[in-house]
């Protein structure tokens, strides 16, 4: 049966509660039981999305988690935390996190570890920059990013990955992968995805998706859904990737 593809929005440091609610609302109304749909919002913010996608076919997450279950971490977020307030996701290792905030491959994997031993979905980030890009290592950095995760976790924390090509050259350019090489790199996950026994673990692919490419993006082979940066702070917009997808 075909995995149905999985459309996720990462409202990065966005938002405000009227804004927040607007948007959650206009989602609330159009988003169907048939669609595969996530929204990752700040920390601050979860308590208001809970409330207000309780009812609704969208479920919700965070950006971020701590590899620490629980202690003296100032400024942490714990995997028990984000169950109190319903998450079912967390995007773990993005690319921002890990050029910002310096994450390393082995906090990554612990992360995605706890959170998947947790029962949270962990959305794990991989990608090249443009200068690894440039020196032809695409393929080895996307091969060390994934193997770290994958190594760390065991069967049943394996069946709750999710993983996300982001090159990051792409990430907020509006300048998306070209579809040969979006092809080419889900081809090589997909692979490293087999060796583990992930068969089944959903493919996104992220870097300025919008309305204009989502059909093209979306249908290629072995990509199993979007991960949305800017165009899912825009309802409309985010509505017509998912409509891109609808049967
Ligand atoms: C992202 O932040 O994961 C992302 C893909 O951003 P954008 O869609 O804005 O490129």
């Amino acid at each position: 049966m075909p995995r149905s593809k999985y459309i996720v929005g990462n409202w990065k440091m966005h938002g405000s509660l009227p804004d927040n609610a607007a948007r959650l609302a206009a989602l609330c109304a159009s988003v169907t039981e048939q669609d595969n749909v996530a929204v990752c919002v700040p920390f601050p913010y979860l308590a208001q999305t809970q409330h207000m996608l309780a009812q609704s076919h969208i479920r919700w997450g965070a950006q971020n988690v701590s590899e620490y279950l629980g202690g003296a971490y100032t400024g942490e977020v714990a995997v028990s935390m984000l169950h109190d307030f319903g998450c079912h996701c967390v995007i773990v290792g993005h690319s921002e996190r890990r050029a910002l905030y310096g994450e390393s491959d082995g906090q990554v994997a612990t992360k995605a570890k706890t959170a998947a031993g947790s029962g949270l979905q962990p959305i794990i980030c991989v990608g090249e920059t443009l200068e690894e890009r440039e020196s032809d290592k695409t393929a080895a950095v996307v091969t060390r990013q994934l193997s770290a995760v994958l190594d760390s976790l065991d069967k049943s924390e394996k069946a709750r990955l999710v993983v996300a090509y982001e090159p990051v050259w792409a990430i907020g350019t509006g300048r998306a992968a070209n579809p040969d090489d979006i092809r080419k790199m889900h081809v090589l996950l997909r692979d490293l995805l087999r060796r583990a026994e992930c068969d089944n673990t959903p493919l996104l692919y992220g870097g300025s998706v919008k309305a204009g490419n989502a059909q093209a993006i979306l249908h290629i082979d072995h990509v199993d859904g979007a991960l949305v940066g800017s165009a899912s702070l825009n309802p409309e917009e985010f509505l017509d990737i998912i409509k891109a997808v609808r049967p």
